[in-house]
């Protein structure tokens, strides 16, 4: 049977919501299509005035949404090419972490890290800068080494790393302004094995004085607090195993508590949720993400803001919120503080220096929050911050501008590949490309 060059794939008319993954919003159009390979993608950006990619709709604000047409290419979730001698894997852009990654693996091969989920698409993730922790690991974007993807005029373009040093490290972390990435090469390694401790009630003054030895003292690190009783409540140690020597805890890590039982960042939750815990070893996989696959990650019926401040800031930007803890508490389901290294990448949070991040994660209430959110930010803005791309702030496009030098040649750049704005949106308009006129 012939495959219709473009299906109206209309998951909203089977039951699925026309909803982002939290719920907090409708996408504005239920003009939803799908496509299967990249020339079915040249046709369709050809045919359209103006389109928005949906990746797997775990951003919690609207830079994926489109009054015109959204295009899914969630069909498109193949392995194209495992190279051993370059170290790297290319795969179709529908192509999630949760189907890559055990392939990988059985490959004997790994990615470098990984979100707190599974659950996304590699292309919506690394065009919003998602990252996990670690003082020595980028964001997932960094492991980027290629893009194939459809501009504004239908031509499928190719940039790598190797042959487009500028040009590439502007349009990895793209913000989906760029056009329809259809393929994705990836930087793998040598597959691992890793052991997950969590550590309960680190006081904040450890905190203050250790945060270098504390952020540093596994491969990957997340500090979970509610910012009630000056502390904080779980430490997630992600180790590497190296050899055949296993990571030995400790009883007691800055004044907290090894814990005796799986938990769940919010400790009033089931541990079901989450990657195996109390130092079992597992592959990388099942180890870096906290949610398994399979599962609802996180709480579920919630919202999310993230800010990024520099290191060299941490501290006092940690204390600020801290301050901040009786106006927090009643709407936050959980806190959680990460490290990341600098990059290259010219949209990303951590261009030119690295960072650490302050998450929240909200109760179901926007109107709440959207009154606190600015409480936050002024706190938070003498220390250069900058959010989030997928998750949700109030910080005015005149600051993002200000912290962003590289925006203005981000703009030229989009100009070059769609210079309609056929893949812009009122997200994209208000944040990047009318906060330079
Ligand atoms: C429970 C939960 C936990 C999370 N944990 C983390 C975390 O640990 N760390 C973190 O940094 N973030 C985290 N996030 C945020 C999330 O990872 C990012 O928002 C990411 O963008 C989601 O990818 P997506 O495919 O679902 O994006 P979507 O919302 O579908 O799209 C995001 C952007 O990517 C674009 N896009 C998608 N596919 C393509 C394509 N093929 N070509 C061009 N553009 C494309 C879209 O147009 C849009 O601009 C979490 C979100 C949730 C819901």
């Amino acid at each position: 049977m012939a495959i219709p060059v473009i299906s109206p794939v209309l998951a909203w008319a089977l039951g699925d919501k026309r909803q982002n993954w939290a719920g907090n919003f409708e996408y504005s159009t239920e003009r939803l299509y799908s496509a299967n390979s990249p020339e079915r993608v040249r046709d369709f950006v050809r045919k359209q005035a103006a389109l928005k990619v949906l990746g797997t709709r775990h951003c919690f604000n609207k830079i994926a949404d489109s009054s015109h047409y959204l295009l899914s290419l969630k069909a498109m979730d193949k392995v194209v090419a495992l190279d051993l001698q370059a170290r790297t894997v290319t795969v179709e852009a529908g192509t999630t972490y949760g189907q890559l990654c055990p392939y990988l693996d059985s490959k004997g091969f790994a990615l470098h890290n990984l979100a707190s989920l599974p659950h996304i698409s590699i292309a919506g993730a690394c065009s919003t800068a998602t990252h996990g922790s670690g003082d020595a690991n980028g964001n997932l974007s960094t492991a980027v080494s290629a893009l194939e993807f459809v501009t504004a005029s239908g031509d499928l373009l190719k940039l790598s790393r190797h042959q487009h040093g500028e040009s590439f490290s502007g349009v990895v972390v793209g913000l989906g302004a760029f056009g329809v990435i259809a393929k994705i090469t990836l930087d793998i390694q040598p597959s691992y094995m890793m052991q997950q401790y969590v550590y309960e009630g680190l006081p904040f003054s450890e905190l203050k004085e250790h945060f270098d030895s504390i952020m540093s003292s596994a491969y990957s690190v997340s500090l979970f607090t509610d910012w009630q009783k000056h502390r904080i409540n779980e430490v997630w140690l992600k180790q590497r195993i190296e050899g055949d020597k296993p990571f030995q805890p400790t009883q007691e890590f800055f004044g907290a508590k090894v814990a005796t039982k799986n938990l769940h960042p919010i400790a009033a939750l089931s541990a079901e949720n989450c990657t195996p815990q109390m130092g079992v070893p597992g592959p990388w996989y099942e180890r870096l993400p906290h949610f398994r696959m399979g599962f609802t990650p996180s709480a579920g019926r919630e919202l999310q803001s993230e800010y990024f401040v520099p290191r060299r800031h941490a501290v006092e930007a940690i204390l600020a919120i801290e301050r901040l803890h009786e106006q927090i508490g009643p709407y936050l389901l959980i806190s959680e503080i990460r490290s990341i290294a600098a990059d290259k990448l010219w949209m990303s949070p951590c261009y030119g220096e690295p960072r650490v991040t302050i998450h929240f994660t909200w109760k179901p209430d926007w109107v709440s929050v959207q009154g606190l959110l600015p409480s936050i930010e002024r706190e938070l803005e003498p220390f250069d911050v900058r959010p989030h791309w997928g998750k949700l702030f109030t910080i005015s496009p005149a600051k993002l501008r200000k912290s962003y030098q590289k925006l203005p040649d981000f703009i030229n750049l989009c100009r070059r590949y769609d210079s309609n704005g056929k893949f812009r949106n009122d997200f994209l308009n208000r944040n990047i490309f009318d906060a330079i006129s």
